[in-house]
């Protein structure tokens, strides 16, 4: 039998995002700040929010003539405008598609292609890639927009979409289980990057299971959240741009991480909660600045997006005298499925319990998919509200990610205990996580290929406890012609990823030489191997 869910289930109305934030009476003072950015001060509160992103929708329809899951692409550090641009994009009906602003020109080409974007509002910094991915798909240019007070190098600012009129209400979302709100871009358990589509109410489901099961814990008027998380990544998107706004908690936000600005952000607006990865959780735990600052507001931390180990939660908590607490995720799922309790964060190592409305089971690999008992590793399949609605234009893949009967394979691995405790201890599906980002293998694998003195090549993630990651790293079969010359070609292979991709996806677990890639008879890498072989040898990046 699958487990079901401890925690009480909750009421998921069935409503689009819009009239679930906004037709209510809002649980915060609606003239106190809810956004705010953490460098310059400047911020929005709940009524702005909403008047402005009312406004955006309007001018979305009157201006661009808007239609019904019409997509619109962001790319930008956070920023207050983020939730402005997204609400009203659904006001609108429209789908949101978040940009990861590191992305180089063919890899946002790739989104903006694969989504069918209509327009695309930007940082102005990052304006030449946009520029460059905009040529390359015909895309005119008054179709960018810049994330700036007036325009820029003739670019219209974002806010020159708005109305003078308010749109109240996504009239067009009528199937709010199925219309779409996002459009995130994960690799999923196989492949390159692929567009999780994601409905109003998955992310309603997800509000709502959080809520649930974490709600009781804050206080409006004295709560705070600090943005640090990106909100392109839905992590960021569900915790930081959808849950404040329901739950009335402000959000100061950091538009990019350094050690220094996240403990003044945190010592000077009293942050109390904090949605972490593992590598913010070190930094904290070992930068000597941090005895510079007076963190004594913070109550808990959650650390998501990679798995957080006993010993570096153990170092942390004891050097903050803050409890850090882990949850555990995937954008296919909204994300959150499975989170701790507040008062069992001590149960080290574990990513807590499931989420209210939803169940779990852990199945044997291969295909019978047995479940297995309590206590034994397998496949994590979960199922429940917050379940994508599959990778769009590609039903290949998503048959192969969500069962008939709707449970999600998540490919990782794990088991649970009696108390219903999860412990995920490995992964099955290709994906590596760099810091908490996606680095699809198959992807390095593509740009790695194409570079002339290269062969074959696999991509692996290796674990580098100093920096609590993975990090990505090739094993390369070079052609004849350059054998001999592997220190030269580690380099020039290095240099040559790192001028194709994002920087997450930089090959810092470096190049490996070798004879041959294993493949099964089917041609398939068999990147399990050469992971095993680098456990094998006690070997870390
Ligand atoms: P993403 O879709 O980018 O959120 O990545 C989802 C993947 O991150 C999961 O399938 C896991 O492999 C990994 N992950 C997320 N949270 C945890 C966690 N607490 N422990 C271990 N791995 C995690």
């Amino acid at each position: 039998m699958p487990l079901k869910s401890p925690r009480p289930d909750v009421h998921i109305p069935d409503q689009d995002i819009i009239s679930f934030l906004f037709d209510r009476k809002p649980a915060c003072d609606p003239n106190a700040p809810l956004f705010v950015n953490g460098m310059t001060g400047v911020g929005c509160s709940w009524n702005q929010l909403k008047d402005l992103s009312r406004r955006f929708g309007a001018g979305l329809v009157e201006k661009l003539q808007w239609k019904k899951g019409d997509v619109l692409a962001i790319m930008t550090q956070n920023a207050v405008e983020y939730p402005i641009v997204a609400f009203g994009t659904h006001i609108a009906s429209g789908i949101v598609t978040p940009v990861n602003p590191s992305y180089t020109a063919p890899e946002l080409t790739h989104q903006l292609r694969n989504s069918g974007a209509r327009i695309l509002v930007i940082q102005p910094s990052l304006l030449p890639i946009g520029i460059e991915a905009c040529k390359t798909l015909n895309i005119p240019r008054e179709r960018i927009y810049v994330i700036a007070e007036e325009s820029v190098q003739g670019f219209q600012p974002w806010s020159s979409i708005m109305s003078k009129n308010q749109l109240t209400k996504a009239e067009h979302i009528k199937n709010p289980s199925k219309d779409l709100a996002y459009l995130v871009y994960s690799s999923g358990t196989t492949g390159l990057a692929k567009g999780v589509m994601l409905s109003h109410t998955n992310l309603i489901a997800n509000m709502c299971q959080l809520y649930g099961a974490e709600g009781k814990y804050f206080t409006v008027g004295k709560s705070k959240y600090i943005g640090v998380l990106p909100f392109y990544h839905i992590y960021g998107l569900t915790c930081l741009v959808h849950l404040p706004v329901l739950q009335g908690i402000p959000v100061i936000i950091l538009p990019q991480f350094t050690l220094k600005d996240f403990c003044n952000i945190v010592q000077k607006y009293k942050i109390t909660y904090v949605y972490a990865v593992p590598p913010i959780i070190l930094q904290l735990a070992k930068d000597p600045i941090v005895d510079n600052y007076d963190l004594t507001s913070l109550e808990m931390f959650n650390c998501g997006a990679a798995p957080l180990t006993k010993e570096l939660t153990i170092e942390a908590t004891e050097r903050l005298r803050v409890p850090i607490k882990q949850g555990y995720g995937m954008t296919e799922s909204s994300p959150v499925s499975i989170v701790q309790d507040w008062n069992k964060w001590r149960v080290y190592g574990s990513t807590g319990h499931l989420l209210p409305n939803m169940s779990l089971k852990f199945v044997s690999p291969g295909p019978e998919h047995d479940e297995l008992p309590v206590n034994t590793e397998g496949e994590l399949w979960v199922r429940g509200p917050n379940v994508m609605q599959g990778y769009h234009g590609n039903e290949e893949a998503t048959r192969e990610t969500i069962t008939e009967d709707g449970w999600l394979r998540t490919g990782d691995v794990g088991y649970v205990d009696e108390e219903g405790n999860v412990f995920i201890t490995d992964r099955v599906k290709e994906l590596i996580k760099y810091k908490g980002f996606q680095v699809p293998p198959a992807e390095l694998e593509g740009v790695i290929i194409s570079h002339p003195a290269v062969k074959d090549v696999a991509v692996i993630g290796v674990y580098d406890a100093t920096q609590a990651t993975e990090l990505p790293r090739a094993y390369v079969v070079l052609k004849d012609s350059v054998k001999g010359r592997e220190m030269e070609m580690e380099k020039d292979i290095v240099a040559f990823v790192k001028g194709r991709v994002a920087r997450h996806k930089r090959l810092r677990g470096g190049v490996r030489f070798v004879e041959e890639v294993p493949k099964s008879p089917s041609g398939k890498i068999l990147r399990r191997k050469l992971r095993d072989e680098v456990k094998a040898q006690g070997e870390t990046a």
